[in-house]
Order: structure tokens, then sequence, then C-alpha cells
């Protein structure tokens, strides 16, 4: 399963996080997912309780943030969110741009240490 295997590479950089921090306890971990990352954040919010156990972080709670697609418009020359993820263009002037700046993130932001 996708959403596992990124929810393992969460809890493996919340806990390099957790080390650096010191140790502690873990209560949340912030993830920022784009629309267009593929990631399902019903998904890897229910594997990320399965990837925790036995870990630094059981117990902890997983906050998905989902990030807009942000596409930059070579005529208006400014970054804008297009009206639907299907239709990629501009909502000013409506040209059509392959020149996605935003929306296939997926990083850990932050993590709670209580
Ligand atoms: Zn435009």
């Amino acid at each position: 399963m996708h959403e596992l295997s990124i929810a393992r590479n969460v809890v493996e950089i919340a806990t390099e996080a957790l080390r650096d921090a010191g140790g502690g306890t873990v209560s949340v971990v912030r993830v920022r997912v784009g629309v267009l990352a593929g990631v399902a954040p019903e998904a890897l919010t229910f594997c990320y309780e399965i990837a925790i156990r036995g870990t630094p972080l059981e117990g902890s709670q997983l906050l998905v943030e989902v990030a807009p697609v942000v596409l930059h418009c070579p005529t208006c020359d400014r970054d804008a969110q297009p009206p639907d993820i299907c239709h990629l263009e501009c909502p000013v002037c409506g040209t059509a741009t392959a020149d996605v700046r935003g929306g296939r993130e997926l990083e850990v932001e932050s993590i709670e240490v209580i």
C-alpha cells in the first residue's frame, strides 16, 4: 500500500526530529500534502496509526493539511489557483498552463513535543 510506505517515511522523519529535539513525547505530527501528490489524507491517517505502533511516536496524532494546486500563468505572470484540478488554466485569463508551482508537496511540517 502506497500510503503505508509514506506513513512509515513520515514516522522516520518525525522520529529523527524527536531525537534532535532531545526526546520527549510527540503529541501531534503535521504534514502538508498537495492535492496532486496522489495521497488520500484519510488513508494516510489510517496508515499512520499502524506505522507508529511500537515506535517513539505511538499515541501521537497525524494532522494532514491539504495544499491546493498553484499554477504560474505566463500571460498574467502570477501564481494562481485553477478552478479545479482537471482544468489547469489561469482563473483570470483562461490560459492553459502546465507550469505547476504547488500541489505536489508531501512534507512533514512540524512535530509537537510535550
Ligand atoms: Zn492568466
